[in-house]
């Protein structure tokens, strides 16, 4: 079953024979669940809640210091979502490995899916993989996640409800040397009533800069989460991003939970 020829390079310690399983008995699944019978007809999703990387490919030759950066995670969103998912009594679908290792919310063949640079990081240990270590990380990684997610979905809808997609992300205040305006944004495709409603709640909670599809913006090739679990089924769906200095202690993620509960739940006069 296994050949030590498919390792290219086995010098490098972040290398792993596709051949051997990707994550060993005793760590973590792919993804994480919490609250699966949350009544709220909100479906959160944290895609990148983690910086963990399998222990098979080591550290991807980066420093810890890269590895603790934005670059690997989006810092803060595991407990915000976490306070979402109870504050909503929301199901919510949080993975439990790095963006690094693949992007659960990029379209396969997106670059950046398995990315060789982040901001001006160059990731060592996702240069020159074969087609067979990229398959593993798909099959290992992103595959469970986005299709725990589309299970669920087709049983809401099966059911005849109408679920609210809401990914929880953050970004960080500077990206490539320039500071950031906004506070939080929100990233909507299709779904712009939804998504402007969300941006007009968060505008009257309190004096913040509110951006309307920045810092980024869904399109198809850079996203997945909106265009497919949401656009594609004709749910509303958008992205939620905070800038991530405003969540990264407790006291920011108890006031930013508290604050987006009550613009969803406010959305959910229109949407729900
Ligand atoms: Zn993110």
């Amino acid at each position: 079953m296994s050949s030590t020829k498919t390792i290219p390079r086995p010098e490098n310690r972040w290398r792993h024979d596709p051949g051997q399983p990707l994550l060993a008995i005793d760590e973590p699944p792919p993804y994480a669940v919490v609250n699966p019978d949350g009544a709220s007809p909100y479906l959160l999703l944290c895609e990148h809640a983690s910086n963990r990387i399998p222990r098979a490919l080591g550290d991807l030759g980066l420093p810890e210091a890269e590895r603790r950066r934005h670059i690997a995670w989006d810092i803060g969103v595991s407990a915000l979502s976490q306070h979402l998912s109870r504050a909503l009594d929301a199901p919510l679908f949080m993975t439990n490995y790095s963006r690094l290792v693949i992007d659960c919310n990029r379209p396969l063949a997106a670059p950046s899916a398995i990315p060789q640079t982040s901001e001006t990081t160059d990731i060592p240990g996702n240069l020159d993989l074969t087609e067979a270590e990229k398959q593993q990380r798909i099959d290992t990684l992103f595959t469970p996640f986005a299709d725990a997610v589309a299970r669920r979905l087709d049983r809401l809808q099966a059911d005849g409800k109408r679920p609210l997609v809401v990914g929880i992300h953050s970004f960080t205040p500077v990206y490539f040397g320039k500071q950031r305006p906004w506070h939080a944004g929100i990233l909507h495709g299709e779904a712009t009533g939804f998504g402007r409603t969300l941006v007009r709640e968060l505008q009257n909670e309190a004096s913040l800069t509110i951006g309307d599809n920045e810092p980024y913006n869904i399109h198809p090739d850079e996203d997945y989460t909106v265009p497919v679990h949401a656009d594609a089924r004709g749910l509303p769906g958008a992205l939620i991003e905070v800038r991530h200095d405003l969540i990264d202690t407790l006291s920011g993620v108890g006031e930013w939970g508290d604050r987006l509960t009550r613009c969803l739940v406010a959305a959910l006069k229109e949407f729900g």
